[in-house]
């Protein structure tokens, strides 16, 4: 009888296929193989070999061909990889899908992984000395007239090279090498002398490099988490060993490759979204091969291959960008774990908000904490104020005393942000006649006004439209716009303070990635400033000369239905926060709110983040929520309503009875219409994760052959982030 092996395929079933082995080769385990399926080919990776299949052997299709003959996935990643598709309940396909750069799913040969290298041919050399070009492509040769440039070197002297390189390599001027990869001995600029905190937590880390231990490394954004990331770098480097540090965006984070460049002196992989297909594989490759030392990247960089790692770092690991919100939804800090365990090496998790789960790991002595209380660069913490804005007579929603705050601040040639978590001008428009209000027809949520580009446009879905000039219901009402978003903000500021220059950052004023790095890169000037912002910049940007940061509009935090609304906020106002005086001058922070008396607004600004947490801690304990009990959320959405509501009932009729189990719902999705789609969920809960686990795929198997499910679009989530 021949062997057959079991193929897991990137198809939404949660099922392994069976094939006969191709007739050439010998396909392992962590192979890529084409095989047929249904009418078409697809690329799957072989999990395991059975001596006996479990459809007859005869029926059986076999394999069209072997694709690797040395396993492109090592048994370390079969074996995570197959551990989280089991935890989070995803297709075995979906989980090999996530973690195989998009260019290795297909059937051809790997790219070669020498470093790509640009040069000047001899009619580009002719085309620089003759001044021939123009814009990009003029700068291109330039930069390449001393000699070759890697495409690493590119992308750091001339961003969008790319284009210019097509270019002028379609004309002639310019050709493309692979070279073997090699650790370009840049030198490496020095490290600052660390603090005692500092030099505790390396050495903590340090002490664990060979084992898995998991960290929590606990320091407000400037206490030099960086710097601790950098020094364990540098000695898992110098061990001949490779470094993953995972962070949650990284278009957002130019200065931190920069610093990691320059400070390691060692080539830094990094993948981002942005990476072309073929670039994003050839970096998986040099990790898998061990000449990329040291990864940076995003949620999906956590599937990178470590045949010889040392140590994986989740910065800012609170950040909800780690969690996949569609398809296989992993969560990449606990993938971090769960791979650190299998590697042995230790896992670091920095936040200077900690997520509430992380403490209670910590609290239950499974994590190690380290903390950096004193933040070096700074004189002292920014001190935090609030702003009643009760009774207040406001201007454009900003209340007199942060006016008056701005003001001071720029007078004396600083930076001051306006924070506020909304884009565009504002949130409501409203007929002043009669009530009505633009709403969008496919979600039912009022749309938001963007003037600058006379839309209306709905952030939860794709739908735009024009701004009526009336009222289409009355016909003769005034429509007033209601509320501020950052558009607004920015209106009022440069009405305000027209001397100053005032700057917009959120999604839509940064869509191209430099033009954020370069706005950056002013803002470094020892010049004043007004920047009006969205969480963009709530991350670390190290802006020396902002020196007071002003919050406003918070106040929905307070008063969500999410359960985790309030540590969000908790964490979205110190991280904010935490931009005010970074470097030599002091910060000051003001946050402006309808309810000065808010506990969690006195608790954090009174003793900070650790108590306030501490706080919400207890809170879910109280009411038995994460960390204290394990949730899954059974979401479906359709067209009709009761096609949705015949789903759940039927999923929940499933079910099992037991003491442990909680079961919430049927119920409508807090957003019960979005994109034109009726929506619904189930919750299940325990305090026992093991009660849950012993259900879910059974559950998840009966779910699959119920005949509401065909009339539904429905998927299961482990450990949701957002109900
Ligand atoms: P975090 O990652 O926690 O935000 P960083 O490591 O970026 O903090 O440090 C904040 C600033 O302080 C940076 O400009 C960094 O260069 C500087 N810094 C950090 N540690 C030290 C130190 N030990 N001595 C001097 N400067 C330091
Ligand atoms: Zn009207
Ligand atoms: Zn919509």
């Amino acid at each position: 009888m021949p062997a057959v092996l079991r193929v897991a395929l990137p198809v939404p079933l949660p099922a392994l296929f069976d094939y006969l082995p191709p007739a050439a080769g010998e396909a392992g385990v962590g192979a890529r193989v084409l095989v047929p399926f249904g009418r078409q080919r697809m690329v799957g990776v072989v999990v395991a070999i059975d001596a006996e299949a479990a459809v007859e052997s005869r029926r059986l299709k076999q394999a069209l061909r072997l694709l690797d003959d040395d396993a492109l996935l090592d048994p370390e990643l079969m074996q995570t990889l197959a551990w989280a598709a089991d935890y989070w309940l995803g297709a075995p396909g979906e989980a090999y899908a996530n973690a195989l750069p998009l260019a290795l799913r297909e059937a051809k040969p790997l790219p070669p992984i020498g470093d790509e290298y640009w040069s000047l041919t001899l009619a580009g050399r002719s085309a620089h000395d003759a001044g021939s070009r123009r814009g990009g492509s003029k700068a291109l040769l330039a930069v390449l007239a001393d000699g070759a440039l890697s495409a690493q070197e590119l992308g750091e002297r001339q961003p969008g090279w790319r284009e210019a390189a097509r270019r002028l390599a379609a004309a002639g001027l310019l050709e493309r090498s692979e070279r073997a990869p090699a650790d370009r001995a840049r030198p490496a600029s020095p490290a600052p002398q660390l603090s005692d905190e500092q030099q505790q937590a390396v050495a903590a880390v340090g002490a664990a490099l060979g084992n898995y231990q998991p960290f929590l490394l606990d320091g407000v954004t400037g206490s030099g988490k960086t710097e601790v990331y950098l020094a364990l770098i540098e000695q898992v480097l110098a061990q001949g060993r490779q470094a993953l540090l995972l962070v949650p965006e990284i278009g957002l984070a130019p200065q931190t490759v920069r610093r990691l460049r320059q400070r390691l002196g060692v080539i830094v992989e990094v993948l981002h979204s942005g990476l072309s297909e073929g670039d994003r594989a050839r970096a998986w490759l040099r990790a898998r091969a061990g000449s990329a030392r040291v990864i940076l990247g995003t949620r999906s960089a956590v599937f990178t291959p470590l045949p010889q790692a040392g140590l994986i770092i989740v910065d800012e690991e609170h950040d909800s960008a780690y969690k996949q919100q569609d398809g296989f939804r992993y969560h990449a800090r606990d993938l971090a774990l769960v791979r650190g365990r299998a590697l042995g090496v230790p896992v670091l998790l920095g936040s200077g908000t900690p997520s509430l789960e992380s403490l209670a790991n910590a609290a239950a002595g499974r994590y190690r904490t380290l903390h950096l209380r004193a933040r070096p660069g700074a004189i002292r913490p920014p001190q935090v104020q609030i702003v009643d804005m009760r009774a207040q007579r406001l201007q454009h929603g900003l209340s007199p005393a942060l006016l008056a705050a701005v003001a001071d601040t720029v007078a004396r040639g600083e930076q001051a942000l306006v924070f506020r978590n909304r884009r565009g001008y504002a949130p409501v428009l409203l007929c002043h006649s009669c009530g009505w209000h633009a709403a969008c027809p496919q979600c039912d949520r009022p749309l938001t006004l963007h003037a600058g580009r006379r839309q209306l446009v709905c952030h939860h879905c794709e739908h735009r439209q024009r701004v009526p000039p009336v009222c289409p219901v009355c016909g003769v009402g005034d429509l007033k716009p209601q509320g501020h978003g950052t558009e607004r903000l920015e209106e009022a500021l440069v009405s305000l303070f027209p001397q100053v220059p005032v700057w917009r950052v959120d999604r839509e004023t940064t869509r191209r990635r430099d033009a954020f790095d370069q706005l950056l890169a002013q803002l470094q000037d020892d010049a004043p400033a007004i920047l009006v912002g969205t969480q963009m910049l709530a991350k670390g940007h190290d802006l020396p000369n902002l020196t007071l940061v002003a919050i406003v509009g918070v106040d929905e935090g307070l008063h969500s239905i999410d359960f985790r609304a309030e540590e969000r906020l908790a964490q979205l106002v110190v991280q904010v926060a935490g931009r005010a005086g970074r470097a030599r001058k002091p910060g000051r922070v003001l946050l402006q709110t309808h309810q000065p008396e808010h506990p969690l607004l006195r608790k954090l600004l009174a003793h900070g983040y650790a108590a306030a947490a501490a706080d919400l801690l207890q809170e879910r304990r109280r009411t038995q929520l994460p960390p204290y009990s394990h949730q899954v959320l059974l979401r479906a959405d359709a067209p009709q309503r009761d096609h949705v509501d015949a789903f759940l009932h039927e999923a929940r009729s499933l079910l099992p009875v037991l003491d442990d189990l909680q079961i919430a719902g049927p119920m409508q999705a807090p957003m019960p219409l979005r994109a034109g789609r009726q929506r619904g969920q189930l919750l299940l809960e325990s305090p026992q994760r093991n009660v849950l686990r012993a259900m879910l795929r059974p559950w998840q198997h009966a779910l699959f052959a119920l005949p509401s499910a065909r009339r539904v679009r429905w998927s299961l989530d482990v450990d949701p982030i957002d109900l």
